[in-house]
């Protein structure tokens, strides 16, 4: 099927085909027709990136009489960065439609601005339901002749608590309007409003019910949570040309996670809701132009992000519920491009993978976590894309009879190692170091990391536990280096370490039960620690003489 054979005004299919649509996306093709030969209401449950501003536009734009001065299309969407979205979409599909007006207004901005725009009447009014009503209340805006009407991302404006001002603009427009719902889940809240407030409501789904989009691929990748952050950063460097977001759970972790990563050289910067107004648009538009890679975000200051061609989503921590899985991952994988919604779960999160592929009926695939050798593979595939696909320089000819004098030498092999290694030392050389962090999560025999039950019953009776590590006396091992060793890879103070017992060959040492995991994790990821074995002593109880924190 074509856009012509939908029956839209010739100016809106040469206003779309200057913009390279060529074939309608499902959603389109199922709502298109249906506006145009119908007289029903439309629920649509799909997410963003299926194309459903087009869906609703274009019938809206087909169906608008610029003759009549007055508000006949009213679209309703959750955030200011929604609406300009909505705007700019409605503006580019009738750039063949000049006397078409499209106004936005929604909160975070100037009222005066938006009130100067609204002396001229747009045909299509694009808002957020909490400034409309402010403008409704300042006799500014007149629903009366709208026939229109679209409730976009509708469970996120419930989400937001838009539920009632909702109500009140929809009971401000005719009866006899026609009612668009656009939603990615289906809650109650939302079956109501179309039972209440729409006629005839005919369900369109692309895929099924909260199901996530078809082209996103979904993967766990199973980590603990003292390596979460590295796992991160290991998948990032996995995919040098990442263009995404990584969701994080609360504030505090956004920003913490943003600042290690852009310390850690990353092009990346965080999202979220202690930014200002200002701050948040910059931070969006350097994403939107990709001169961010990454994003880390909250879900919330994520809300009504208009970026469409995002190749990764990366849950830093999973969400407690399936539709926010169902809206992040619902980020990428956008009209016909492929994408991937990779989560970093403990074994105990895994639990709730289960859940969420039922809601979504889509499997998760396990991702194993890749080796730096892996990293540095693909890392340099990358660059010789790259490089392939670097335009010559007219100036160039002038440069190169000094190269070639130089290189003359060397065989074209030579030439390749040379030019990689110059490039991709460092890169070699950190990951020479870089744990086999796959290896960590398959980990030791059980028995030499999580103590027995018997053991843990023993150990109930005193509150330490003892670990023994493969440095003694013949290695210049004393309590002091000791200390000190362990001040260096655990990195914590307040670590209490108790009796200390040093052999020629092994050293042992007591350390509170609750710190045992901690202690034998660091000590496995620490390149301080590197040819440093960790165990912890079958069948004996600590003693209790504690020396209380370290120099
Ligand atoms: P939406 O789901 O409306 O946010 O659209 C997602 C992105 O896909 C936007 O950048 C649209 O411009 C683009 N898009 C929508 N429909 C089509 C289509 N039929 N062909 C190509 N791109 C499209």
């Amino acid at each position: 099927m074509l856009f012509k054979d939908l029956g839209l005004h010739p100016d809106i299919l040469s206003g779309i085909s200057e913009i390279g649509f060529e074939t309608p996306s499902p959603i389109q093709a199922a709502v298109i027709p249906y506006v145009l030969t119908n007289q029903d209401d439309i629920v649509g449950l799909a997410q963003t990136g299926t194309g459903k501003t087009a869906a609703f536009g274009l019938p809206m734009l087909h169906l608008t009489d610029v003759k009549q001065k007055v508000t006949q299309s009213l679209v309703l969407a959750p955030t200011r960065e929604l609406c300009v979205q909505i705007a700019s979409e409605l503006r580019k599909y009738s750039s063949k439609m000049p006397q078409i007006r499209v106004v936005a207004v929604y909160g975070g901005e100037d009222i005066r601005k938006q009130l100067k725009e609204l002396d001229q009447t747009p045909h299509i009014l694009v808002a957020t339901p909490g400034r409309l009503i402010d403008l409704m209340n300042r006799g500014k805006v007149n629903l009366a002749n709208v026939n229109y009407l679209v409730l976009d991302e509708a469970d996120e404006m419930l989400n937001m608590g838009f539920v009632d001002d909702i109500t009140t603009i929809l009971e401000q427009t005719p009866d006899t309007r026609r009612t668009l719902l656009f939603s990615a889940t289906m809650p109650p809240e939302i079956a109501n409003i179309a039972k209440n407030y729409m006629h005839n409501a005919h369900e369109i789904a692309v895929g099924k019910r909260g199901e996530a989009a078809q082209n996103v691929e979904h993967y766990f990748v199973l980590t603990k949570n003292t390596l979460r952050y590295e796992v991160l950063k290991r998948i990032l460097d996995y995919y040098p040309a990442i263009y995404g977001i990584v969701f994080c759970r609360t504030r505090m972790e956004t920003k913490e996670i943003a600042e290690k990563l852009m310390l850690d050289g990353y092009n990346a910067d965080a999202l979220h809701g202690d930014l200002s107004q200002p701050q948040r648009d910059s931070v969006m538009n350097k994403f939107r132009i990709k001169h961010l890679q990454i994003l880390v975000a909250t879900d919330v200051a994520a809300r009504g992000l208009d970026v469409n061609d995002l190749t990764h989503v990366i849950h830093y921590v999973l969400p407690d519920d399936k539709e926010t899985y169902t809206h992040r991952s619902g980020r990428t994988g956008r009209v016909n491009k492929q994408g991937m919604s990779i989560a970093l779960v403990t074994p105990r999160e895994k639990m709730s993978i289960k859940s969420i592929e039922k809601a979504i009926k889509r499997t998760f695939q396990p991702m194993e976590i890749p080796t730096g050798m892996a990293v540095c593979q693909r890392q340099l595939m990358h660059m010789l894309t790259q490089m392939s696909e670097a335009s010559l320089h007219p100036k160039l000819h002038k440069l190169l009879p000094d190269a070639y004098e130089v290189l003359n030498e060397y065989s074209k092999e030579e030439i390749i190692a040379q030019l990689i290694s110059y490039r991709f030392n460092p890169l070699l050389a950190y990951y020479e170091n870089a744990v086999d962090l796959q290896a960590m999560m398959r980990k030791e025999p059980k028995e030499e990391v999580k103590p027995s039950r018997r053991q843990m019953r023993q150990a109930d009776k005193g509150d330490t536990l003892r670990l023994k590590i493969n440095r003694g006396k013949n290695d210049k091992m004393d309590p002091r280096r000791l200390l000190g060793l362990i001040n260096d890879v655990v990195n914590d103070r307040k670590l209490a370490i108790g009796d200390i017992d040093i052999s020629a060959k092994f050293t042992f040492f007591d350390v509170p039960k609750n710190r045992v995991e901690q202690v034998m994790e660091a000590f496995a990821t620490s390149k301080r620690a590197r040819g440093i074995q960790i165990a912890l002593v079958k069948g004996t109880q600590g003693g209790k003489s504690k020396v209380e924190g370290r120099k």
